[in-house]
């Protein structure tokens, strides 16, 4: 894994040299700190400023693609253009038109299950949030203390195993959240490809920090992908350290496609 800045050259003449950019950028852990409580998620002020100027630009398409909900997305970073992925990419708003994945009765049956699963286990262990987003769920355990976190990862493979073995749910760890949704063959990879073939000129540009956005990073083989946090076992070819540093690749971003490479 490369560090994005020694390579802000080559980068910086990439993008002036496209004749547009598809900018995909998660939301946790990428726009906005993790936090104790989900709930209480903000957007960097610093970074829902650049990302302002970079909206109103005509050669970047941006979209958030995030395993939240629309509602939230659209509640935690409000700019008018802004385009949104919500759900994994279940979810979608684009230039202002909502769509969705379609579910079978399959799909919402074993979501059902699960649903009843999760909350059965946030009832049995204190610290633990379940956040319901209708098309998939999210089990948060960032604040178990009672037991341990492998001991809890067994209880709960163990509990969901008959809705997993159906095959129907697939069940991904992340950043102490273990999400439930359909195995549909559609995740935050497919929005990119969706939105590659709409606007098949445009280089890719993606950035995130965790499991789910591999699947962007393996959709973009020539557009640049970062991800926030270096990982070795990444498919994304650059990193960069945290939050605040997303912040200068966004200022570098803007930059770069409003002065030329060479500022
Ligand atoms: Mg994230």
């Amino acid at each position: 894994m490369k560090n994005f800045w020694d390579h802000k050259k080559e980068i910086g003449s990439k993008l002036s040299g496209s004749p547009g950019i598809l900018l995909f950028l998660d939301f946790d852990g990428t726009l906005s700190p993790i936090v104790t409580d989900f709930k209480n998620a903000k957007t960097d002020p610093a970074i829902k400023q650049r990302l302002e100027l970079i909206v109103a630009l005509d050669s970047v398409f941006v979209m958030i693609v995030s395993g939240r909900k629309l509602e939230y997305l659209k509640e935690k970073i409000d700019i008018p253009g802004l385009n949104l992925g919500g759900n994994h990419g279940l979810e979608w708003i684009i230039n202002g038109d909502y769509n969705r994945y379609p579910f079978d009765n399959n799909i919402n049956r074993s979501l059902d299950a699960a649903r009843k699963i999760y909350s059965e286990l946030a009832n049995k262990f204190h610290g633990i949030f379940i956040e319901d987003k209708s098309l998939s769920l999210s089990l948060h355990y960032r604040n178990l203390e009672e037991i341990g976190e492998e001991e809890f990862k067994d209880i709960f493979d163990r509990s969901i195993k008959p809705i997993k073995d159906e095959g129907i749910l697939e069940f991904i760890a992340g950043k102490k959240v273990i999400d439930a949704r359909p195995k549909a063959d559609w995740n935050k990879g497919k929005i990119v490809n969706m939105l590659k073939e709409r606007f098949p000129d445009r280089m890719i540009f993606a950035v995130g920090d965790d499991t789910t956005d591999e699947d962007m990073f393996k959709e973009s083989p020539d557009g640049i992908t970062v991800r926030v946090g270096q990982d070795d076992a990444s498919k994304a070819e650059y990193y960069v350290d945290d939050i605040a540093d997303v912040n200068r690749l966004l200022d570098f971003l803007h930059q770069t496609l409003t002065r030329g490479p060479n500022q």
